[in-house]
């Protein structure tokens, strides 16, 4: 049972063991396997444009020498006229075909954007938890989709680049037949100055990827400033706490330190961009002092003249075309690798197979249970010894920070123990199949989150589970049992109504006490054998919360129930207590057990809350 989240570590180092050609082979093959299977047309679009881009310069390399043959020798009116509507008509075709395949790409390229996003995000939602909260799993994520997005340009910037490098071969096989036999010393200078550009092209990417992982990193706090602003949930602290400016200042810093960034990568690169204009401006030159020199001492003819000033420069164009194309591809490769390596993220917790036996009541241990979050050195629990069982409702309290919400997180196996074993009917948990230990739990975190969908869709989140087909009279029953009757029959739409306004205008805003509600709703529809609530009623006034408490422990009677609440009230329904303090359960047993503890926790803290609610 290895930790995979090592093998991560090892990721960009097996990238950069990877040849170039290796490296964009591997992209190659990754992206158009995946686009393959998602749109195989598309491949046939791609070679008509490949056969397109390769064939359209001849047209204008090897006709226009008969036009002007014609204008210096019999100087035939009519056959001009045939030549020039050739050459007219076959660019006019060329070009429109070319628009079609453009636009047709454009819209294939749209749907794997969004392919590849929607792969992105259900990664993110099916990698293991702990990367969730992981800042290099995150920034991984970021990095995937920032490489996939301005700095690749996705499979688009990727078929550009493959197209032009194709039909660029193709057409630079016909163009080196018309020039070795027309101009070998030309072919020769050329060659010189592509040589001398790919060198200038290869340090401008050099300074492009150095700079991209600075960006990124700036990118995602930058995106995460303007997500607060332009976001009104967070409308509330930004009015009341007056942190318009300060959060607009933080923008302002990183926008300023972005911008700095890309100034010192411009400056970096200007001198390698002026460089390569003065090459290409003496390669230009040198062409046509030569094959003027030539055709001057009638060495050659005013039509060849054209066609090997033509050849020439598509030559250039095309080699100039391949190799900066292998040099974008490769670019473009190693961000689209950031996707790769997100995608092939390693989980870090081992996927057991064991089957969860269905069994009338479930036994949970934990039996030596030490645990400190990855890359923290310190342990947030030490040696938890506990067993719960049967139909046991079991209340966690403690100070903050005492580790009660870690303790639910080993339990729901979100994170796996680092010393010790949680058993489940005597089987260490790490051994079932993961997806089963899961149903096991209906869970309402302190941080539970809504979405802005309908309330009834908020209840039921497992749309795949064909079992199960939520009816409107079960969500409202489970409403009213929630306490959200009025509520639900106050809105015109009732259990329909869309919560926030993201999607839809006349979208609710539930208060604190109605999202909760909501949330508590929502695990009992998943009818798990084990409940837990993380302090699930703080947003509620004592009054919903007796309420709440009474409903749930009467639905919840034949199951295991786990509660944290800060105000003790969950206490009196539970038949444990466990109390944590310095990292451990330092108090365990009944209410009146625990109060007869000289100097208890409990004692202390059922005493300090008695004050309030006496
Ligand atoms: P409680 O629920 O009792 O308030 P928690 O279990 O949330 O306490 O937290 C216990 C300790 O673990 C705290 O010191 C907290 O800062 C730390 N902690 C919680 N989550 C993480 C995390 N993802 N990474 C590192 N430390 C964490």
């Amino acid at each position: 049972m290895q930790n995979n989240a090592k093998s991560n570590d090892n990721n960009s180092s097996k990238r950069s063991l990877l040849t170039p050609v290796q490296l964009i082979l591997h992209t190659l093959s990754y992206f158009y396997k995946e686009a393959f299977h998602y749109q195989p047309i598309y491949f046939l679009i791609i070679v008509a444009s490949i056969l397109l881009n390769a064939l359209h310069p001849f047209i204008n390399i090897l006709l226009p020498k008969l036009i002007i043959d014609e204008l210096l020798g019999d100087r035939d009116l009519k056959r001009l006229i045939t030549i020039i509507a050739i050459i007219a008509f076959s660019n006019m075709i060329c070009n429109m075909l070319k628009d079609i395949i453009r636009e047709t790409l454009g819209k294939y390229d749209d749907n794997f954007d969004r392919y590849f996003k929607i792969r992105i995000s259900r990664k993110t939602m099916q990698m293991d938890f702990e990367h969730t909260e992981d800042p290099e799993a995150l920034e991984q994520a970021s990095r995937a989709e920032t490489g996939m997005e301005w700095y690749s340009g996705g499979i688009a910037g990727l078929t550009f680049c493959f197209v032009n490098i194709i039909s660029s071969i193709l057409t630079l096989t016909g163009v080196i037949v018309v020039l070795a036999t027309g101009s070998p010393i030309l072919l020769g200078v050329i060659l010189i100055t592509v040589l001398i550009r790919t060198l200038i092209n290869a340090k401008n990417n050099t300074i492009n990827v150095k700079h991209f992982k600075g960006l990124v990193a700036l990118n995602r706090a930058f995106g995460y400033i303007f997500w607060q602003l332009s976001d009104f949930r967070f409308g509330k602290e930004i009015r009341l706490y007056g942190s318009a400016d300060m959060m607009l200042k933080k923008a302002d810093a990183h926008n300023e330190e972005t911008t700095n960034k890309w100034k010192a990568q411009s400056m970096e690169q200007l001198p390698f961009g002026e460089a390569d204009v003065f090459i290409s401006v003496i390669n230009d030159g040198f062409t046509y002092l030569y094959l003027g020199y030539l055709a001057i001492r009638r060495l050659i003819s005013i039509g060849d003249f054209n066609m090997l000033t033509a050849s020439a420069s598509t030559f250039a164009n095309s080699l100039q075309s391949i190799i900066w194309n292998i040099q974008e591809i490769h670019k473009k490769s190693t961000f689209m690798q950031e996707y790769i390596e997100f995608m092939n993220y390693g989980n870090a917790l081992y996927k057991g197979t064991k089957k969860i036996e269905k069994a009338d009541s479930y036994i949970f241990e934990f039996i030596h249970v030490s645990f400190r979050y990855p890359r923290s050195k310190e342990y947030v629990l030490r040696n938890v010894n506990l067993r719960i069982s049967g139909d046991e409702h079991l209340s966690v309290v403690g100070l903050n920070g005492a580790g009660k919400t870690t303790f639910i997180k080993l339990l729901c196996r979100l994170y796996d123990v680092t010393e010790g074993e949680i058993r489940l009917n005597g089987t260490n948990i790490k051994e079932y199949d993961y997806d089963e230990y899961m149903k096991l739990f209906a869970v309402v975190f302190q941080d539970y989150k809504l979405f802005a969908f309908s309330i009834k869709e908020n209840i039921n989140l497992m749309d795949d589970n064909k079992d199960k087909v939520i009816t409107d009279k079960e969500v409202l029953e489970l409403c009213e049992l929630c306490g959200l009757k009025e509520k639900i029959n106050s809105l015109d739409k009732g259990i329909d109504t869309i919560l926030y306004k993201q999607f839809d205008e006349s979208g609710i805003e539930p208060s604190g006490g109605e999202a909760q509600k909501i949330a508590i709703a929502r695990a009992l529809y998943k009818d798990a054998p084990v409940v837990i609530l993380d302090e699930p009623t703080a947003a509620l006034d004592p009054i919903a919360e007796y309420e709440i408490y009474n409903h749930f422990d009467r639905l919840v009677g034949g199951k295991i129930a786990v509660y944290i609440s800060h105000r003790l009230s969950s206490c009196k329904f539970c038949d444990r207590i466990a109390v944590f303090s310095k990292d451990t359960i330092t108090e365990y047993g009944t209410h009146d057990e625990l109060l007869k503890i000289p100097n208890g926790v409990y004692a202390e803290m059922f005493a300090a809350q008695a004050q309030y609610y006496v």
